[in-house]
């Protein structure tokens, strides 16, 4: 079944409140743009099949490295729509080009993976997939992320860029990364010459959905949007004996609790307030019996930042904390501490982004585009940035203009992306996602008439 028209909903918002500003301009002003009827008309006509590929896709995820149903799906619609297509570029990428002309490089990005959810939304298209886990672990498999908007959206970006090519000129790189989730898939890519085999691009674009805001809006922000995060586990040993007997021991779990609660302070007493960072202990492992005081103490420790400097003050200052609590209760041994493969914070590119966003305020006005603040989350979207890339990400609003209303008056909470129950709003969402991919791409890849002499 498809979801109902989000037009047909439409008259109902006039009796919203007006109290949300955002809201009410958004849910008064019909989602079809002023200044790009010619645009949305094209967007229309390409919607139907980028619905049904999405619904697709929705009922069949794929775990991450293990997308080879959904990268196939994606080779095949890129291939028909005239793409050069590379398949198995980092395990199970997708690399489609389309050249026309002599202009500038972009590459546009969607990731194939969805995540070991159970999918608990009662939709009629609802993934109903099991499967095991890289562990063995029996679990069911959603697109609880929206990557399947994405991968949607991108394919009828593509589309509607490949039937048109009199309204721009360069190359086209679309690509389907694997294993966004656990980000290693764009680090997969580079790894495998995604910046070497195929046209190295001047931009790189990418849009995430988001039901913090309202669908029908995008959301962009210059700068750091999305935070380094990094995995550090400490080891801290002491002395193991009776529980009786403590004098005889060095207490493990005495050294991590103190450890725990000092490592909270180098957020609240040695970052400046105006700096985002996160220390969380999010697990504790030590000790088998009550009355035996163990070895050895495990901490699994998040940290993120928006920034390099605090990111290297964090570090430095969970060594020094861990080291001297350590130290303080006589360990025999100084911890250990171990570092994940990190990611880095996903920054848009300043001037990309203003010139981007000054075109989506121009065509869409400015209560469809905002500028939203960054947060906690990761992505390995990062990678591009890192390589020298100029990148943007956008935010595709993602939740029904009247949900999102009723959580702001009653202050509740919707499902966040990763919940067993997100469900984008669709319609207003896609057309939202593949207008911006749309209007981006031709900003990027302008046709240059020649000067008359
Ligand atoms: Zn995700
Ligand atoms: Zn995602």
């Amino acid at each position: 079944m498809t979801p109902p028209s989000h037009y047909q909903r439409l008259p109902s918002m006039s009796r919203l409140s007006r109290s949300v500003l955002f809201l009410a301009v958004v849910s008064t002003t019909p989602l079809r743009a002023q200044h790009s009827t010619g645009v949305t008309a094209e967007v229309d006509a390409a919607y139907k099949q980028g619905e049904a590929l999405y619904v697709d896709l929705h009922r069949a995820p794929e775990l991450s490295f293990h997308e080879t149903a959904t990268a196939a799906r994606i080779a095949t619609e890129l291939r028909q729509l005239g793409f050069d297509v590379t398949t198995g570029v980092g395990r199970t990428g997708v690399v489609g080009v389309l050249k026309n002309g002599i202009g500038p490089t972009v590459l546009l990005r969607t990731e194939l993976d969805a995540l070991p959810v159970t999918e608990a939304t009662g939709l009629s298209f609802a993934s109903a997939v099991r499967t095991r886990d890289d562990n063995g672990i029996d679990v069911g498999v959603m697109h609880a992320c929206g990557h399947d908007l994405h991968m949607a959206a991108v394919v009828s970006t593509a589309r509607i860029m490949a039937g048109d090519r009199s309204r721009w000129r360069g190359t086209l790189v679309v690509i389907g990364q694997p294993a966004e989730e656990v980000v290693s898939g764009a680090r997969a890519m580079f790894a495998d010459g995604l910046l070497t085999r195929f046209p190295r691009p001047d931009f790189a674009i990418a849009v995430h959905d988001d039901p913090r805001y309202p669908s029908g809006t995008i959301g962009y922000h210059p700068g750091p949007i999305l935070s380094n995060s990094d995995a550090v586990t400490v080891h801290i040993f002491g002395k193991g004996g009776h529980g009786a007997r403590p004098e005889t021991t060095v207490d493990p779990v005495v050294i991590a609790a103190r450890t725990v609660l000092s490592l909270q302070t180098i957020v609240s007493r040695e970052t400046s307030p105006f700096d985002f960072a996160v220390i969380t202990v999010g697990a504790i492992h030590g000790g088998t019996k009550r009355n035996i005081i163990p070895d050895e103490v495990r901490l699994d420790l998040s940290v993120r930042s928006l920034t390099d400097p605090v990111r290297k003050h964090l570090h430095a200052a969970i060594d020094r904390v861990v080291k001297a609590e350590a130290a303080a209760a006589a360990a025999p041994r100084e911890p250990l501490i171990e570092r994940g493969e990190p990611t880095n914070a996903l920054v848009n590119d300043s001037a990309l982004t203003t010139r981007i966003s000054s075109m989506l305020i121009r065509e869409l006005g400015p209560t469809r585009v905002r500028d939203v603040p960054p947060e906690g989350a990761s992505e390995d979207f990062s990678e591009f940035q890192r390589a020298g890339i100029p990148t943007l990400m956008l935010k595709i609003g993602a939740t029904e203009p009247a949900a999102y209303e009723k959580a702001t008056r009653e202050g509740t909470t919707l499902p966040s992306l990763h919940s067993s129950s997100f469900k984008p709003d669709l319609q207003p969402a896609l057309r939202t996602a593949i207008l911006a991919e749309l209007l981006t791409l031709r900003e990027l890849m302008p046709v240059v008439r020649a000067a008359r002499r």
